[in-house]
């Protein structure tokens, strides 16, 4: 086991927006043992193997990214389900480290990762963030799930044991078996698409997907193993019905309007806006990437909305997480987000939505998103200061200094 003593650390507290200069932060192991003052003793028999010197930087607890596809190396959702098993793992694996280097020591999979992709993790074979995984992401025939175009008619959408981004289920008894399957293995959440999107082929942005009957299913067997469902939804129609029926957290929710968020706020719910992506898709710059044409009109019809949904959201108080959903090469651009999000809020409501606020959404706010006594060592050492300059992380390789997860030092 290592220990690690860093000194001299400005420490960043997202709770209140402060800085704390001059303390030590010390890591026993996984987990940070104490964050001491200028005058306060190491805890009795504590040596550090290793120690780093952050004068000049701020530590930050790790950023927590709460809506990635870990399968997502194709800007083509659907090529994972047609690849081999182990190829897709070695592309995830690519992504995973990528990410962490980033400074993503969290994310949520809201589609793709599986139980062998977080074990491999925790585990030590991959180098990755920790995950929070909920299987495929299920979706009703032609959903937002359903990558096949209309000339398709392969089965591997309705796999289960093929590692898919979307796993296509319709009617209340194959609901119900989709999510019991997903909570054999090990799922923290479940996701629903409940409406249309912009990489699906086949769906309209407009559409609301799924039955009633199925989300309450989907949300019975979810709260039945003490997990949640959360809902892939752009408008107000498919929003309000899926929080109504108890969908815990809403992906996206670019449409919403001022009554949808009275609906958030009333249910306790959380929304995590994918803003940077968006405005990606929707540009010139996206053609490069493969995107297909289809996606980037799609895209273009709601580019507008995403700010307008922060100010409502911010407005009303919901509670906002930090999420991204880049696919394909378009990753190397995930902390885009950062930047996108400082056009209408500020910079600790940021830094709140990638630590504090997604640590509650994932339940883990014990011991995920601070730098504290107790906390699991999940560290940055920033090269700016983040709550004066926000969007400098949008520039990971020049404001991301040492990464550590779980306890060891990643990157230098
Ligand atoms: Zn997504």
């Amino acid at each position: 086991m290592t220990s690690i003593e860093i000194v001299r650390a400005t420490v960043l507290d997202p709770i209140v927006g402060e800085l704390a200069p001059d303390r030590t932060v010390l890591i026993d192991g996984d987990r940070i043992v104490a964050v001491l003052g200028p005058d306060d003793a190491p805890p009795a028999g504590f040596t550090a193997t290793n120690q780093i010197d952050a004068a000049g930087r701020v530590v930050s607890p790790g950023f927590i990214d709460a809506h990635v596809h870990l399968l997502g190396y194709e800007s083509d959702l659907g090529v994972p389900g047609k690849e081999s098993p182990l190829y897709v793992a070695a592309r995830a694996a690519d992504l995973m480290t990528a990410m962490l280097r980033r400074g993503f020591t969290t994310v949520r999979d809201v589609g793709g990762a599986d139980h062998g992709l977080v074990r491999a993790v925790e585990e030590g074979y991959l180098l990755g963030p920790r995950i929070f995984h909920g299987g495929p992401a299920l979706s009703q025939t032609g959903g937002h799930g359903d990558f096949r175009s209309g000339g398709e008619v392969c089965a591997h959408q309705m796999s289960t044991v093929l590692p898919t981004i979307g796993l296509v289920c319709d009617g209340v008894p194959a609901v119900r078996q989709a999510v019991r399957n997903e909570i054999r293995r090990g799922a923290r959440h479940i996701k629903l698409m409940l409406g249309g999107g912009i990489a699906s082929p086949t769906d309209r942005i407009d559409s609301s997907q799924f039955s009633d009957e199925e989300i309450r299913a989907a949300v019975e067997e979810a709260d039945n193993a003490n997990i949640y469902v959360t809902g892939h939804a752009y408008t107000p129609r498919s929003i309000a019905r899926a929080l109504a029926l108890g969908v815990r957290c809403i992906e996206h929710g670019t449409l919403m309007d001022d009554e949808t968020a009275r609906i958030f706020v009333k249910h306790n719910a959380f929304l995590v806006p994918t803003l940077a992506i968006g405005a990606l898709l929707a540009s010139e710059e996206s053609t490069q990437f493969g995107v297909p044409e289809e996606s980037r009109r799609k895209a273009s019809q709601i580019r507008a909305a995403g700010t307008e949904m922060l100010r409502i959201a911010r407005a009303h108080g919901v509670q906002t997480v930090f999420g991204t959903d880049f696919i394909g090469p378009m990753h190397q651009f995930q902390s885009r987000e950062f930047a996108i999000r400082a056009e209408v809020l500020s910079a600790l409501e940021i830094l709140q939505s990638a630590t504090v606020t997604a640590a509650k959404l994932l339940g883990q706010e014990e011991q995920l998103g601070r730098v504290a006594n107790g906390y699991l060592a999940d560290v940055l050492i920033l090269n700016v200061d983040p709550l004066s300059d926000i969007s400098a992380l949008a520039e990971p390789e020049r404001a991301i200094g040492t990464v550590i997860s779980r306890g060891c030092v990643v990157q230098r």
